[in-house]
């Protein structure tokens, strides 16, 4: 009798306590914003265009090589609208081969990849796992708006940028010029 009482308040104890796990799938627990779930490529809303050059870099690095791009001359550029000469033009993972291991962040030099916090990708299909460009950078804007992610470094100006750049210290310069004109040199005493 005195046992059946003992285990009975153990089992409302435990039933009184706060759930520490989830019934997953059912049930989603929050994720850390240091979760590195698969990579995902991000977008530069100021430039309105990729941050990725498609330096191959990271293609290079990938420890499993399930990662291929091509690059391609930057329009945007060429108009003065954009700092990079040249952007991704096609980009793919294979998400079924990655091993999460986040090379490819570290020896990206361009904030273009994050791992994101996408972690349900499966797929019964062969190639189900092979994700391309635009659903790389859906992944990757949907990790920048959940997380408040900020680039490491700001944007170089664009060649429109650069130029009013210069214009504006011109201006200033002949200002400065105009403001401190150079002292006339004094007549030179006549020997008498
Ligand atoms: S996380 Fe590792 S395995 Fe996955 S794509 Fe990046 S470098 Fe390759
Ligand atoms: S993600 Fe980074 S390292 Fe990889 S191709 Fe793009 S710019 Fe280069």
């Amino acid at each position: 009798m005195i046992n059946s009482i003992k285990a009975l308040r153990v089992s409302l104890g435990s039933m009184m306590r706060k759930k520490v796990t989830a019934e997953y799938p059912k049930e989603h627990l929050p994720i850390q914003d240091r979760y590195m779930g698969f990579p995902a490529l991000l977008f530069d809303a100021a430039r309105d265009e990729p941050f990725c050059t498609g330096c191959m870099v990271c293609v290079r690095y990938c420890p499993t090589q399930c990662m291929s791009a091509e690059m391609t001359d930057n329009e945007k550029f060429a108009e003065g609208d954009s700092h990079r000469k040249k952007i991704i033009n096609t980009f793919e993972i294979n998400l079924g081969r990655c091993i999460l291991c986040g090379i490819c962040v570290d020896v990206c030099n361009f904030d273009a990849i994050e791992m994101s916090h996408e972690h349900e990708l499966g797929d019964r299909m062969r190639d189900g796992n092979r994700v391309d460009l635009p659903t790389l950078l859906k992944m990757g804007t949907k990790y920048q708006s959940e997380t408040g992610w900020k680039q490491s470094k700001p944007n170089l100006p664009s060649p429109k940028e650069r130029a009013v750049i210069a214009e504006a210290k011109a201006a200033k310069e002949a200002a400065e010029a105009a403001a401190n004109p150079p002292l006339e040199a004094e007549p030179e005493a006549t020997a008498t």
